[in-house]
């Protein structure tokens, strides 16, 4: 079973906003078992989304469209679909009486009629009912191809996916089942990784594939098998990972979830564990308590954060004495650890984690060469700090700094 999701917006095409509904959709279409051939953003232009239609229709059995549902003249795709199928817009009550609950709800103003003319839809769609906005969900057949039309505003997409498309796709295909498990290894580049696993990676059988994501210091191991018996496939998988995990057991961070968090991998131990982390960061600003506190359930571990970037505050707030910064200068190791073992005391927890470095692009408030960042660890039994260096450009000297503190901490 094959899709193409086509979003649509003047918006994607001119860089300023990011299409991340196709990847949201797409994820959720292979959880189902449908493959996406392929992805398309077209203008809000009627000549363009026909032929991005024709071509889909060519191609595929699903056709996936967000955007350019709203009441304003630049939005066309219902005007284009109606168009498409030869079919005209007819208004369709129970939509109006959403936008009308809406409106009273939550805008209070005067309802226009371009408002109003939200609730007109193609008379051979089937209305998806969007609760969260005023543009409704579409859904259109033609012989054994879907089609079905959404609002571009991710939150509305989103529920409208989630709540109305993937069951209903569910019961009119008959879908395989889709495995994908990736296994989060830190520490080794790609290369060193193949090289380490080539003997298992040439005996994998042929239907399951293997994928290397790197990314900053870290790589995603992913495995992927389809078919349509759900316990075989995972018990096949399974034995393969059983096979690789001896071959990588000190680089082997855990398995990724869902959404792709290595924190909340993190936050789920410490609160199996009952233990509780506190954070200290300079030169990461807030980036792994964010992280962090991201993930629902963070209240369980994460007792508390500061960021202390200037020198100043992190003697005022965390303690850190004046000597050991003037002696050691403020990126160090000393200061890392100081740092640790100071937020653990100040929040009573039982890990502390530290960062504080040079992210450049020039030297800051000490020697350090650019790109040298300490990370520190404090449990009640003891300190310590890793030095690192990670190059000369600010923002990946950053994330790679977070990366490491994750990695760091889950060791
Ligand atoms: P509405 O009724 O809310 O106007 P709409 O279908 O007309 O719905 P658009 O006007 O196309 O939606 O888009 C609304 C907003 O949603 C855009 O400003 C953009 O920020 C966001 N958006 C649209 N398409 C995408 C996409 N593919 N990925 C991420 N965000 C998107
Ligand atoms: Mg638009």
């Amino acid at each position: 079973m094959f899709a193409e999701i086509i979003t649509i917006g003047d918006e994607l095409l001119i860089g300023q906003v990011i299409d991340t509904n196709s990847a949201f959709i797409a994820k959720q279409l292979n959880k189902i078992g449908v493959s996406v051939y392929q992805i398309t953003s077209v203008q809000d232009d009627k000549p363009h989304i026909l032929k991005a239609l024709k071509d889909a229709e060519d191609n595929v059995d699903i056709i996936i469209l967000t955007g350019g549902l709203g009441p304003t003249k630049d939005d066309i795709t219902k005007k284009t679909i109606a168009e498409y199928f030869n079919d005209e817009l007819v208004l369709d009550n129970s939509v109006l009486e959403n936008i009308e609950s809406i409106w009273k709800k939550y805008v209070r103003q005067t309802l226009l009629q371009v408002n109003k003319d939200q609730a007109l839809v193609p008379s051979k769609a089937t209305v998806l009912m969007n609760s969260n906005g005023t543009a409704p969900g579409m859904w259109l057949e033609k012989d054994k191809k879907t089609f079905i039309s959404l609002p571009g505003v991710p939150f509305e997409m989103k529920s409208l996916i989630t709540n109305n498309v993937i069951p209903k796709l569910k019961e009119k295909y008959d879908c395989p089942f889709i495995l994908h498990k990736t296994l989060l290894v830190y520490g080794l580049g790609e290369s060193t990784l193949a090289a380490r696993i080539e003997a298992w990676e040439d005996a994998l059988p042929k239907h399951i594939k293997l994928a290397y994501l790197p990314s900053l210091g870290k790589m995603r191991l992913r495995l992927s098998v389809k078919g349509f018996d759900k316990q075989q496939i995972e018990s096949e998988v399974q034995a393969q990972i059983n096979k690789v995990l001896p071959l990588i057991k000190n680089e082997f961070f855990g398995y990724e979830d869902e959404d792709g968090n290595e924190e909340a991998i993190i936050g789920n131990q410490l609160t199996k564990l009952g233990k509780t982390l506190a954070i200290a960061e300079s030169c990461t600003g807030g980036k792994l308590a964010e992280l962090f506190t991201a993930n629902s359930g963070a209240s369980k571990y994460l007792m508390g954060g500061v960021v202390t970037y200037s020198t100043q505050s992190k003697m005022d707030v965390l303690k850190v004495s004046e000597d050991i910064i003037k002696k050691y200068s403020v990126v160090s190791a000393q200061v890392a650890e100081a740092m640790a073992q100071n937020v653990l005391k100040l929040y009573k927890s039982d890990y502390a984690i530290s960062t504080t470095g040079n992210a450049g692009p020039t030297k800051g408030d000490s020697d350090a060469e650019v790109g040298t960042v300490f990370i520190g660890i404090a449990t009640k039994n003891g300190v310590y700090s890793e030095e690192y260096n990670f190059g000369n450009h600010r923002a990946r000297v950053i994330n790679k700094a977070v990366n490491k503190a994750i990695e760091i901490l889950q060791k």
